[in-house]
């Protein structure tokens, strides 16, 4: 907490970070990985400021993804190319086109809110840039389809205070537009994340972090851990009368996982909190613009902790 981003000591620390992110998510040669501050909330105005030149396409899939495609809309034409707004964002549109002269594509790949996940990478010319905020190091991503890919770091990745931003060196210094120092994603790829002080600690985190994930049979066990958990979670959510998913089932999230009382025991919701928070389950709260349940299961959550919580919800069930 204490040396300077400047000491012999840090330099190795940000190198293996990097390198380990590479290895990690497989990333082909010409790409830079960026650690960063401001959050991903700061990469909605910073992508399109380095980005858009003229047209850029977002699918509208929740409130980040939204609140990114508003900031676009400060430097040139944004075309919405689909949104599931109208249903409280229950589901991921399906059969939408990506106009093919948009300078990019933007979609945000988990929906942290809503609980719901696109887990391929889209099919088009058009090159991808994605918010993966909340679910990054959770499935293998074919990095070369993108130009750009950014997120908070304090999902997945490390605590809060560090963004990732992985981007493709020659897709850079394509706008007309002058770009503030600090905005250029030039001025960190050219000083390795270190033209100013990088916040140290959430990034040495990240590197332990990386480290047991690697060791612990990196993105693809991820994947299948994740999996493991999330069809152990669903499946007594449809199993058990009390309760249901929010999200339409071919595109619920392995990472966030939202669900309601059923409309016949909606009385017993605030019942269901004290019942899980004395067997030791917190932060299950859903988003107020979803309400009941929300676990988020991110890679450190263990199969046991999920587990626990399917417990409380069967014997809830018994009880009522
Ligand atoms: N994008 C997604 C998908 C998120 O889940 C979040 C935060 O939860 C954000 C963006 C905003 O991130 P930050 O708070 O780091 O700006």
């Amino acid at each position: 907490m204490e040396i300077s981003h400047r000491a012999k000591d840090f330099q190795p620390i940000m190198d293996e970070a990097e390198a380990i992110f590479k290895e990690l998510l497989d990333i082909p040669e010409g790409y830079s990985v960026l650690f960063l501050g401001g959050g991903a909330s700061l990469q909605f105005c910073q992508v399109p400021y380095n980005f858009l030149e003229k047209k850029a396409a977002y699918l509208n899939t929740g409130t980040w993804a939204k609140k990114a495609l508003k900031e676009a809309k400060l430097f040139g034409e944004v075309v919405e190319v689909a949104s599931s707004e109208a249903d409280n964002y229950t589901y991921i549109p399906k059969n939408f086109d990506i106009p093919a002269d948009a300078d990019y594509f933007h979609f945000t790949t988990n929906n942290t809110i809503f609980g719901t996940e696109i887990t391929k990478d889209f099919d088009t010319n058009v090159p991808l840039i994605a918010d993966m905020s909340s679910d990054i190091f959770s499935r293998p991503v074919d990095v070369s389809k993108y130009i750009c890919i950014y997120g908070g770091a304090q999902k997945n990745l490390s605590m809060a205070g560090v963004t990732f931003v992985v981007v493709k060196n020659d897709a850079l210094g394509k706008v007309s537009r002058r770009i503030p120092t600090m905005l250029d994603y030039r001025t960190h790829a050219e000083k390795g994340s270190m033209f100013n002080t990088p916040p140290v600690v959430p990034i040495y985190t990240a590197l332990q972090n990386m480290k047991w994930l690697k060791a612990n049979g990196g993105v693809e066990a991820a994947q299948k851990r994740a999996q493991e958990r999330a069809a152990l979670l669903y499946g007594e959510i449809d199993r058990n009368r009390i309760f249901r998913g929010t999200a339409v089932e071919e595109d619920r999230s392995v990472m966030n996982i939202c669900f309601v009382m059923n409309d016949e025991y909606k009385e017993l919701e605030a019942d269901f909190m004290q019942f899980a928070t004395e067997r030791g389950i917190v932060g299950i709260k859903g988003h107020r613009s979803v309400g009941g349940f929300r676990a988020s299961c991110y890679n450190a959550m263990s199969l046991e902790g999920v587990q626990t919580l399917v417990d409380a919800m069967k014997e809830f069930e018994q009880k009522h």
